[in-house]
């Protein structure tokens, strides 16, 4: 729920890397198949029977339902086949239950070690793509690109690189310590209109693929309050304005409504959290067409008893505060019909066991349907990457995932995530067949 905390000294030498407009291609044209005995079609939200997969080199070529003459076939037997998964939230360089304190000295270059780890955990759960909505000192811009260059296993990334906070806002590390260190360009902390505008070009210069902003206090920063606004409405305003002048979109942090009106009307893409959206935000949000991240799993480690992660016991509090909300904000969305896309905040607790979210959206009203869709072809929708990622179909990526039994019947089958493909090479196999 927070970027990760920055150790000012370490971000002054940086490897510009061009934004990635399109998700990176692999390379390879070898022409195979993949046979799954079920085949989860999220585009017409139907389950269907056999399927084989035509892939050409990282990219589907068709969807068959008969075997294709002359192909290689990777075999998945009984499993049930489904597009690769999404997660819109996660914090790549985040390494959880080090506390803030120990957070805030950890230099890029372990943050790095920890990220390398933390992508393949993503991959061998099922994420083939994800969003990395706030590090610091540009990990996420290097794992993104490592992976595109194909020399760490890990998602398709879309980078936030420093996520803009006002000062004293829920990005600001400034409130974890008790003395003051000057504020300059490596930080996410910007104030009025001039300043927001410049730390976006800054994002951009620094490869960030879309702008993540803090537009209310947080749960795991010190001496803020989540209901509170972090951004003006003309500091917002100047924000969308000058992101989407430079092509990228912005994900907005809120939990209190105020800002999440604000920042829904300013125009940002999608509101992260939406703790205390009430039916009055829904509707705002509906009529914007801005899309909602909802971040429930986090409570649960976050929570759990012995404080394993090791916040502060005023983070605690504040969760506690919000965890009695976010459900009901949940439901109000769905309701009201606001685009929902999977999102889980993991970096706050470790990556790959993110996959417990899908089973929280199902039990709060959701179809098992649904909630495949939202980290599918929602997801790929909110990340202006559809058609590519989160469906199987003719020109997507050949990403896809398998699990043994019906995701349909039990959506927790998805936390057992058994086939792992992304590009057409296999990175995870632990299907009996
Ligand atoms: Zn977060």
């Amino acid at each position: 729920m927070r970027p990760l905390p920055l150790a000012a000294a370490v971000a002054a030498f940086v490897v510009l890397a061009a934004p990635s407009a399109a998700p990176a291609a692999e390379g390879s044209t070898t022409r195979f198949a993949v046979h799954a005995a079920h085949f989860v079609d999220v585009k017409a939200g139907v389950l269907r029977g056999p399927a084989w997969v035509v892939v050409s080199g990282d990219t589907v070529e068709s969807v068959e339902s008969s075997a294709p003459a002359g192909l290689a076939v990777t075999e998945l037997g009984g499993a049930t086949l489904l597009p690769g998964l999404i997660d819109c939230h996660t914090h790549q360089s985040a390494r959880p239950g080090i506390g803030p304190m120990e957070g805030l000295k950890s230099p890029a270059a372990r943050n790095a070690i920890t990220g390398v780890n933390n992508v393949r955990a993503t991959l061998e759960a099922g994420f083939t793509t994800c969003r990395d909505v706030g590090g610091g000192e540009l990990v996420d811009v290097s794992l993104r690109n490592a992976i595109n260059e194909g020399e760490i296993p890990g998602p398709r990334m879309q980078v936030a690189t420093w996520a803009l906070s006002m000062t004293g806002g829920h990005g600001d590390d400034r409130n974890q310590v008790d003395y003051h260190w000057e504020n300059d360009l490596a930080t996410g902390v910007a104030d009025g209109v001039d300043e927001c505008r410049k730390k976006v070009r800054f994002d951009v210069q620094q490869g960030a693929d879309l702008i993540k902003i803090l537009a209310t206090g947080g749960v795991l920063s010190a001496n803020d309050d989540p209901r509170h606004t972090g951004y003006t409405q003309e500091e917002l305003n100047a924000i969308c304005d000058e992101a989407h002048r430079l092509g990228r979109n912005v994900a907005a942090h809120c939990h209190g409504k105020e800002g999440m009106i604000w920042a829904s009307n300013a125009g940002v893409r999608s509101i992260e959290h939406g703790s205390y959206m009430d039916a009055e935000a829904a509707a705002v949000l509906k009529k914007n067409g801005t899309w909602y991240v909802p971040t429930l799993y986090v409570l649960e480690p976050l929570l759990a008893p012995g404080n394993p992660l090791k916040f502060t016991e005023q983070s605690l509090e504040k969760a506690r505060m919000v965890r009695g909300h976010m459900h009901d904000a949940f439901r109000t969305a769905l309701k009201t019909g606001v685009k929902i896309a999977f999102g889980t905040d993991a970096g706050v607790f470790p990556h790959g066991t993110q996959v417990k979210e899908f089973k929280i959206y199902t039990d709060l009203g959701m179809t098992p349907m649904q909630a495949i869709q939202t980290a599918t072809t929602s997801a790929a929708e909110l990340m202006s990457w559809s058609g590519k990622v989160g469906v199987v179909a003719k020109g997507s990526f050949a990403d896809m995932v398998a699990v043994s039994g019906d995701p349909l019947k039990d959506i927790t089958e998805l936390e057992r995530v058994k086939w792992v493909m992304k590009g057409g090479k296999v990175y995870k196999d632990e299907l009996k067949r």
